[in-house]
């Protein structure tokens, strides 16, 4: 690992100055924000991220670290841990999506130590990203190439890729955010601002190497899930190549708002299979004042791989997606729904 300056404010305000000064330094130096830790040293380990300073967070999980659900939203600190999230009784109860998408992410190890805001900024699991001795990654290196076009992409996107990249949005966490249609918040220099989660993660395009709508110097604070007619009948299913400790090869997030057997309202959110955390506004269209059957899933699973591009090796991901996204749909139709 490279030698790096290391810092610990003790306040969000210092931590904010501590990256400001970092930014306006001659030569600057992009400070990288550390949190759990799970993502970031492994990458600098590989030599993948070079941070020239560390600006350490730990002391602001007590201040950002809260999980309280009330009458309208899920309110999340940044800094709450992925394992205290997915055990709260109260997220179970009334927003299941999130504390299965949790639940289901990595190893008891890391989902005690890794957090909320760490989670979703998580890095793609492409292994020419993750290994430096292939010169071709415009995610990594941009203007190099991608390796994986022609190279091994069986785990690789077939929803909102480019030509400069068609990695996968490795997460969990974030598919449900989509789904129940949360908010970010950002702290940076110029105060905090709240967008909408499903606009923070950008599309490749032909600038993969910028991933985010963050901008230098900005740390995720919190998360706000709204209380909705669907956030209780809803779940993740997650399919992986072994059961635990693995990533999705697809995912899908499910939120269902039933009148009988007629679909109200549904939201969708796809994972494993996308860019990006993947809003599936299509196969949404195809369900809603529908009946929620077999055939009507099946229909709506059409839809939300109309627009899906394979690769060599990745074309079972097609129908793989379409079969995970109709068994979703029908096991939360089934739920048995507490008040
Ligand atoms: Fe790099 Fe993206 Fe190509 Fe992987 S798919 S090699 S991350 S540019």
């Amino acid at each position: 690992m490279r030698a790096f300056d290391y810092a610990r404010p003790a306040s969000l305000a210092e931590a904010l100055l501590d990256a400001r000064q970092a930014l306006a330094a001659d030569p600057p130096a992009t400070p990288a924000f550390l949190a759990g830790g799970t993502t970031l040293l492994d990458l600098m380990k590989l030599d993948v991220l070079r941070p020239g300073r560390i600006v350490d967070l730990g002391a602001l999980r007590q201040e950002f670290g809260q999980i309280r659900p009330d009458r309208d939203a899920l309110h999340l600190g940044a800094f709450a841990r992925m394992a205290e999230v997915a055990a709260h009784p109260g997220v179970n109860a009334a927003y299941p999506v999130i504390a299965q998408s949790l639940a289901l992410a990595a190893s008891a190890q890391l989902r005690n130590m890794a957090t909320l805001g760490g989670n979703v900024l998580q890095r793609t699991r492409c292994a020419y990203f993750r290994d430096p001795s292939w010169r071709a990654c415009n995610r990594r290196t941009p203007g190099s190439g991608c390796a994986a076009l022609d190279g091994a992409n069986r785990g690789h996107a077939v929803l909102g890729a480019s030509d400069a990249c068609i990695a996968t949005y490795p997460g969990d966490f974030a598919q449900a955010l989509v789904a129940l249609e949360a908010s970010v918040v950002i702290a940076g220099a110029r105060g905090r601002r709240e967008i909408p989660f499903a606009t923070l993660h950008r599309r490749p395009g032909t600038t993969p190497h910028l991933e985010t709508g963050l901008q230098p110097g900005e740390i995720i604070a919190g998360f706000v899930v709204p209380a909705r007619p669907w956030t209780r009948r809803s779940r993740y299913l997650k399919i992986r190549d072994r059961q635990s400790y693995e990533f999705a090869v697809a995912s899908a997030a499910v939120a269902l708002d039933l009148d009988g057997e007629t679909v109200r309202d549904v939201r969708i959110a796809l994972g494993g299979l996308a860019s990006v955390p993947w809003r599936a506004h299509e196969a949404e269209d195809a369900l809603r004042g529908r009946r929620l059957d077999e055939a009507s899933a099946q229909a709506a699973a059409q839809a939300a791989f109309s627009g899906a591009v394979p690769r060599a090796h990745n074309a079972f991901k097609i129908p793989l997606g379409q079969a995970t996204l109709v068994r979703a749909l029908l096991e939360v139709k089934s739920m048995e729904i507490t008040q």
